[in-house]
């Protein structure tokens, strides 16, 4: 149960979505604003209505629940509408494709502000417009605490699907974006602080390469995935589904410079935070030969015959990634 209701900045509307009927608040969260290009109707019919100018359609849904995926404490109502659609969208990278709509199903209390609503659907417009895609749908109902559903929609252009099973020994493997900062923020918060504010803010909504994943594709990737438990723990997903083993070097990766200071004011090892921090949402992906991996991306390891994960050619020791049910 969340402790406390969602802060909003809006002092000048009290309302709360009880006082208003449900084509209102539909209305108050969607109007005014564009939607993608292959999107032919909007919000307000009974169904949005799209293109798939590729002829097949790349979908993936993502359930956030308040208290277990976010928190009003830590995060405003903008920044979880972000992060709820950029997690999604990051799913569509890790396929190869681009966003083409998102749709938003929201449960709340009653007594949940309108305001929050209209903050959150927001921060979900503007993170979906960073790849050119709008809000094309959605559904609102009464439930007992904040829960939040993004699907989003994407296309893949002609090319083909970079699925986890296509990686062969020989492959290198290759990440782009950021890797450990969100561990590196929730380590800070952890401890009571609120700076620095770069490694905060990652742990508040990510930002995942969104154009990578579709130029790796292009590019030849044989699998991708985008690291949402943890690197060693989604190279696992990676690894097992295309029977490999894959092994990351450590020398080849670089910690930025942010990371190795809070690492050390925090009497922490930032490598941790890169091998086992998840929510980051970059991408990692295996390509045939180094010379086939863009420029934007790192090679930080190969696969081999075999099965699971090394690091430096060893078992990593410790906590690996966050793993649900635990
Ligand atoms: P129905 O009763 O047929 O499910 P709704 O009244 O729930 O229809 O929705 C009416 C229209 O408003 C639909 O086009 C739906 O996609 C849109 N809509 C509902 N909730 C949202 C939302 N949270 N964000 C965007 N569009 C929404
Ligand atoms: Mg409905």
């Amino acid at each position: 149960m969340p402790s406390k209701p969602a802060p909003t900045d809006d002092e000048a509307d009290p309302r709360t979505v009880a006082e208003l009927s449900e084509f209102a608040l539909i209305d108050e969260l969607t109007k005014g604003r564009g939607q993608g290009a292959g999107v032919l109707l909007g919000p307000g019919d009974d169904a949005a209505l799209l293109t798939a100018a590729d002829g097949r359609v790349v979908a993936s849904t993502d359930v956030l629940v308040e208290s277990v995926h976010f928190r009003f404490d830590w995060s405003t109502p903008e920044q979880v509408g972000r992060k709820a659609a950029a997690v999604n969208l990051a799913d569509l990278a890790a396929m190869g494709a681009r966003p083409t709509a998102l749709l938003l199903g929201i449960g709340c209390p009653a007594t949940t502000r309108v305001a929050v609503l209209r903050e959150l659907t927001a921060g979900l417009w503007r993170e979906a417009q960073l790849v050119g895609a709008g809000l094309a749908g959605g559904d609102v109902v009464t439930a007992g605490q904040l829960v939040i559903t993004v699907t989003a929609l994407g296309d893949l252009g002609g090319h083909a699907p970079v699925t986890r099973t296509g990686a062969r020994p020989g492959d290198v493997l290759a990440v782009c974006g950021r890797l450990g900062w969100a561990a590196a923020g929730l380590a800070v918060l952890g401890r009571g602080f609120r700076s620095p504010v770069a490694v905060v803010n990652a742990q508040r909504w990510p930002e995942p390469p969104y154009g990578a994943g579709p130029r790796a594709a292009e590019q030849g990737a044989t699998s991708m995935i985008d690291v949402s438990d943890g690197l060693l723990a989604d190279l696992g997903h990676l690894a097992s589904a295309s029977g490999v083993s894959i092994d990351v070097q450590t020398a080849r990766v670089v910690i930025p410079q942010r990371l190795a200071e809070v690492g050390s004011a925090l009497g922490a090892d930032p490598m941790r935070w890169i091998l086992t921090g998840g929510e980051d949402h970059c991408l990692a992906a295996t390509f045939p030969e180094p010379s086939a991996v863009p420029e934007d991306w790192t090679l930080i390891g190969s696969v081999g015959r075999g099965a699971g994960v090394t690091v430096d050619g060893e078992a990593y020791a410790g906590p690996g990634g966050w793993e649900h049910w635990r």
